[in-house]
């Protein structure tokens, strides 16, 4: 549901969970992390995979993952890669709504849900991740939520300019310069990764890269389809998914 008739879509945003912007964050260059105080976080069940839905502008909707969910306090944090940043001409509506949350502000997050086929599981073992600069909060809050519970290995593409802070907001996992063709940097590691032994994979982000890596990753460690789990994050071309 990227966009609806403004009447419509308020209809929505009206019935999601009223939230405050505590504070913003700039990491890097294009990685902004929003943090967000919600009384109706509290008691929640929660854990990583699941996202949520923002009203960006009058008709369009986008949605996003916390990279952290607090169920007591009420308080969670998503972390936002701004690609607008990279690319000459108009800021897209996700980033520009972005830019307009203060300190303060009010906004309304619609649904906190994983799908069945992308949810969280702690399976003993190695996990493998691979993903994009929009999927950094997501492995961000797979690494802390597994914890002991399994190791984390894989591939992230980011831009060059934001490698050093996310290495270190991804310990285990390489994070690689991204070029102009996304998913080529990505692609190009799986292809050359070294034989390990992997219990179950998650793979998201761009959606093109997304199809061929599960091809690739269920060759390289000889997993079966069912415990390699996808989804798209943004297709080129198309505004939201
Ligand atoms: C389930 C789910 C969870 C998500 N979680 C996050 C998250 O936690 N953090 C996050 O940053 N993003 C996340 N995304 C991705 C984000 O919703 C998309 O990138 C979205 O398209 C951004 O909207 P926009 O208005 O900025 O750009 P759009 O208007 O949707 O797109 C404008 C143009 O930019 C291109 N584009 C969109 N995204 C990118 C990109 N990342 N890099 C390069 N070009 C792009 C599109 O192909 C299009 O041509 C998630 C998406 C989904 C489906």
């Amino acid at each position: 549901m990227p966009s609806l008739p403004a009447p419509l879509a308020r209809m929505i945003e009206v019935r999601g969970m009223p939230c405050t912007v505590t504070g913003t964050e700039d990491l890097s260059p294009s990685f902004r992390r929003v943090h967000l105080a919600c009384e109706r976080l509290k008691g929640r069940e929660w854990a990583p995979c699941q996202v949520t839905t923002f009203l960006v502008s009058p008709t369009a909707f986008r949605r996003y993952t916390p990279d952290a969910v607090d169920t007591v306090t009420g308080r969670m944090s998503i972390l936002f890669h701004r690609h607008s940043t990279l690319v000459p001409g108009p800021t897209s509506p996700g980033d520009a709504w972005l830019d307009s949350l203060t300190a303060g502000a009010p906004v309304s997050a619609m649904g906190l849900e994983a799908t069945r086929s992308f949810r969280a599981r702690a399976e003993p073992g190695t996990t493998l991740v691979c993903g994009d600069a929009t999927t950094v909060g997501l492995w961000y809050s797979m690494i802390h939520w597994l914890g002991d519970r399994a190791r984390v290995c894989g591939v992230v593409e980011v831009p060059a300019q934001d490698v050093p802070v996310v290495r270190g907001l991804l310990p285990g996992v390489q994070v690689v310069a991204q070029s102009a063709q996304p998913g080529e940097a990505v692609l190009s590691w799986l292809g050359d990764a070294p034989p390990r032994e992997v219990t179950q994979a998650y793979l998201a982000g761009h959606g093109q890269t997304v199809q061929r890596a599960r091809n690739v990753v269920r060759t390289r460690y000889d997993l079966h389809r069912s415990v390699i789990h996808t989804q798209p994050y943004w297709a080129t071309g198309k505004a939201g998914l």
